[in-house]
């Protein structure tokens, strides 16, 4: 059996990239590799540095970057509602202090 052909464990030893430079682990956050890591140049993009790639994780199964996806957008729907709550609750704290200011003017009158 050739395990240089085989896709299912990780390649988590580094190798050098095409200019003899150690390239870095990094993780991809796309929605179709999600969580899946790979090397690159530290500097990718930057002015001498070259276009090294290579997947350090097997891609992932279908059904697992669906459970992924859908807890991902689960998790922003979360979030979303944080910040819609937080905003609620500014807004009832200040009617509140509304309130209890108007109850004391009156009071006073
Ligand atoms: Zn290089």
């Amino acid at each position: 059996m050739d395990h240089h052909l085989c896709d299912c464990t990780p390649r988590l030893k580094r190798r050098l990239c095409y200019c003899g430079e150690l390239p870095i682990l990094k993780t991809s956050w796309t929605e179709i590799n999600l969580g899946r890591r790979f090397w690159r140049r530290r500097l990718y993009g930057k002015v001498g540095s070259c276009d090294f790639f290579d997947w350090a994780d097997p891609a992932p199964h279908e059904r697992y970057k669906s459970v992924i996806n859908g807890l991902l957008r689960k998790k922003n729907e979360v979030d979303k509602e944080k910040v819609r709550m937080g905003r609620n609750a500014r807004i009832y704290k200040i009617a509140l202090w509304m309130i209890v200011l108007f109850i004391v003017l009156r009071s006073m009158l």
